[in-house]
């Protein structure tokens, strides 16, 4: 039944979605997920009462992983494909949300909006069906309202073509690797000649945070973000003038106006955590599509702030972020906008110089202020960026690690689950099957967070 030579023959053809068999053509990446124990800084990720039988399936993992690696699989262990290029569906987690396997939506009543979630979610799920914005128990999306019948969940199709020598695969590329006879999509992280190295659980390459490396890359597959704050879908705000200052007035259309000459005061957010019932907490690296993972969360400092502004003159715009390794401060100009225009903007930590006294810190990790006079701020929106940290299971005794030639270290996005170089070390040019070019999304899941 199996016929390996069918693989070769999945042509892309643009514009057109093949025919394809999913048995045939999985990339599979799914099987293993994080079962390290709850956590103990008392920033563990919820748990999800009714995985307790999802934690049977675990068990089996545990015990025969093998048995769970094999499936459909395409069976080729061989590094060269030669086709030009290949469509495939994704299959699992591993690279979530940048690519994303079999989901299911679910949508936050309170705050409208959509989330993807994991596929076996169920309805009874309550903690797996929790809004990551406001911690509000969303409503699943049946998918067969999405014209899918009633056992199919949507899933991306990705493209993926052979290696052309003439352009060698650089840091933040994806590709197709090949191990234990299946295909597996991971990100580029470090290639021969680089240190792969820790600070504490943090990933460095060449004594820099791997995210901080990457972000900048062009790449048709930048790195994920995830939606820390919207201000507009919340009744309450989480912003609020530093030193109770009245100078900044919200209106009930979630703006955000300073009305006096000179520079306004500090507008600060103050980050709440839907896993400890919407206290004070730093911002951590949760993501909806693994709230049903029992895992340690571990707190992140890479934050972005969107919004739009309005100005009747010339100003400047200062955004402060924490870091745990220094605080620092971003400006924008924002020129003057005509009657009822406002202009987006976006600025991140990496924007940012170091600089002392800003009004951050670890749970109110984003401050904004306007420099001249009057402004009205909209739409403030803040995201962290996916960080890549190794986890306990992981050994931390191989770094710093040096990339040797024809080498890669090579990582998933979705960091938590994800089985990469982190356990299994570095990978060959010889397992690299292919280079990933491009991806067509689900048509119901573009709107989803
Ligand atoms: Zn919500």
């Amino acid at each position: 039944m199996y016929n390996r030579n069918r693989y070769r023959s999945t042509r892309s053809s643009a514009g057109v979605n093949p025919q394809y068999n999913r048995s045939e053509f999985a990339l599979l990446d799914h099987v293993i997920r994080d079962v390290q124990e709850k956590g103990n800084t008392g920033a563990a990720a919820s748990v999800n009462r009714s995985y307790l039988a999802g934690s049977l399936t675990l068990l089996v993992l545990l015990i025969a992983p093998l048995a769970v690696w094999i499936a459909w699989s395409i069976g080729r262990s061989d590094a060269s494909i030669d086709v030009e290029s290949s469509r495939f569906q994704v299959s699992g987690e591993s690279m979530a949300p940048t690519l994303m396997g079999e989901h299911r939506l679910a949508s936050c009543p309170r705050c409208a909006l959509l989330w993807r979630v994991h596929p076996g979610v169920t309805g009874d799920d309550s903690s797996a069906l929790q809004c990551a914005h406001c911690g509000d128990l969303m409503d699943l999306i049946d998918p067969r309202v999405k014209g899918r019948n009633a056992s199919t969940v949507a899933a991306d199709m990705l493209e993926i073509t052979d290696l052309d020598p003439n352009f060698p695969l650089a840091r933040g590329e994806l590709v197709a690797v090949s191990w234990e006879g299946q295909l597996h999509v991971k990100r580029i992280a470090a290639v021969a000649g680089d240190t792969v190295d820790l600070e504490r659980l943090k990933l460095l390459v060449n004594g820099i945070r791997v995210e901080d490396l990457l972000v900048s890359h062009s790449s048709d597959f930048p790195l994920p973000k995830f939606l820390v704050d919207d201000d507009a879908r919340r009744r309450e705000s989480r912003w609020a003038a530093a030193q109770e200052s009245p100078l900044w007035e919200r209106t009930p259309a979630a703006k955000w106006r300073y009305h006096a000459k000179g520079d306004s005061p500090w507008l600060v957010y103050h980050h709440q955590s839907i896993h400890s019932a919407n206290r004070s907490s730093p911002v951590r690296d949760d993501y909806p599509f693994n709230v049903g993972l029992v895992r340690q969360l571990e707190s992140v400092d890479r934050l972005f702030l969107g919004g739009s502004a309005a100005v009747h003159d010339d100003r400047i715009l200062e955004v402060a972020f924490f870091s745990e390794h220094g605080n620092v401060i971003a400006t924008a100009n924002l020129p003057k906008t005509e009657t009822g225009e406002s202009r987006p903007f976006q600025l991140s930590y990496h924007d940012g110089i170091e600089a002392p006294e800003l009004p951050v810190a670890a749970n109110s990790p984003v401050a904004v202020r306007v420099r001249g006079g009057g402004a009205e701020l909209s739409q403030l929106s803040i995201e962290r960026l996916v960080e890549y940290r190794i986890r306990r299971r992981d050994s931390r005794t191989d770094y710093p690690l040096r990339v040797g030639s024809g080498e890669y270290f090579l990582l998933g996005d979705n960091v938590p689950v994800s089985v990469d170089s982190r356990q299994l070390g570095t990978f060959s040019s010889s397992q690299i099957a292919g280079r990933v070019i491009g991806v067509e999304r689900s048509k119901s899941m573009r709107d989803s967070l």
